[in-house]
């Protein structure tokens, strides 16, 4: 039996500035704390909580009272900022910069009177971010069929949560189009972080569909690693199990299970973009140590 970890997969490169952002942080030694888990991912989150990562909520700022807080890839609206400077709080900026492209064209749009419909989940800490640039007024959907709740007689600028479906969201604006005669698309176009999108559904989720689904097809077996509250992770292992029905999600090695891989000649290993790398890597050599007889020649890549 083959086991290849995918080669396209691991952290997008928003979230590995990001954790590269926290790591720097830690060495000065300082207490740091995190705005809601830096990744979603458990396994990343113990490993930087070893080195002195702390997690809170916004409604417990008050902990980090003139200490210092990082603001995840996700961003934050702008309410958190104004009460970071009440309790003397130093905020770190890790908010991905294409996130922060996407929260400024949204205040643009919003202060110029447009109605703003965000494609995304109104609980995802992105949109309550990119909502937040709305003092709230942002109507946020997150199928077709939500579309009624949008007001059809005002000038309207459809944006999109940055890790949602590319088809779901086009049907989208191909329903509010019909509808509403003045319809803008968001984008955003940056030379600086190479982001030449019609919508704001990013690259480095969107660019990954047709890669993982080669990938799904060319495995017997695929395990899908992420963390179950990675928005992500559910977006690609949907796609990974539409090419592959053998296809198996797990947020570590304990739930690996040994009836997945019977008669199986090759097993993939992939995952979303806040999977880290070491982890994929850990769940081959167990997947390696478990169900391949040691006689067997093993080859990874
Ligand atoms: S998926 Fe895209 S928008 Fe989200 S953190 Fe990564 S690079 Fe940034």
């Amino acid at each position: 039996m083959k086991v290849t970890v995918d080669r396209f997969s691991g952290f997008c490169w928003g979230v590995v500035r990001t954790i590269e952002i926290a790591e720097q942080e830690l060495s000065r030694q300082e207490p740091l704390y995190s705005l809601g888990e830096i990744i979603h991912n458990p396994m990343e989150i113990q490993r930087l909580g070893d080195k002195g990562l702390s997690t809170i909520t916004v409604n417990e700022m008050e902990k980090a009272k003139g200490g210092h807080i990082l603001i995840r890839a996700h961003g934050e609206p702008p309410s958190t900022y104004s009460r970071a400077e009440e309790l003397g709080i130093t905020i770190i900026d890790a908010t991905c910069p294409v996130v922060t492209k996407v929260q400024e064209r949204i205040r643009k749009f919003f202060l110029e009177g447009f109605q703003i419909v965000v494609f995304g989940k109104k609980e995802h800490a992105e949109v309550i971010g990119l909502v937040g640039q709305t003092q709230g007024q942002a109507v946020v959907i997150k199928s077709l069929e939500e579309t009624d709740r949008v007001q059809l007689n005002r000038k309207t600028v459809l944006f999109s949560q940055t890790t949602m479906d590319k088809a779901t969201f086009y049907a989208i604006r191909d329903a509010l189009k019909a509808k509403i005669k003045d319809l803008v698309v968001g984008s955003i176009e940056d030379e600086a972080i190479d982001f030449h999108a019609k919508d704001t559904i990013c690259g480095q989720v969107s660019g990954r569909d047709k890669k993982i689904r080669e990938f799904a097809r060319s495995n017997d077996v695929v395990v899908f690693v992420a963390g179950r509250h990675s928005s992500n992770g559910k977006v690609l292992f949907d796609i990974v199990r539409s090419e592959n029905a053998r296809t198996h999600f797990i947020e570590d090695i304990a739930e690996l299970e040994p009836a997945w891989f019977a008669g199986a000649g090759t097993v993939g290993i992939t995952g979303a973009t806040s999977t880290p790398q070491w982890l994929m890597e850990r769940v081959r050599q167990e997947i390696e140590r478990r169900y391949v007889p040691a006689t067997e020649s093993v080859q990874s890549s």
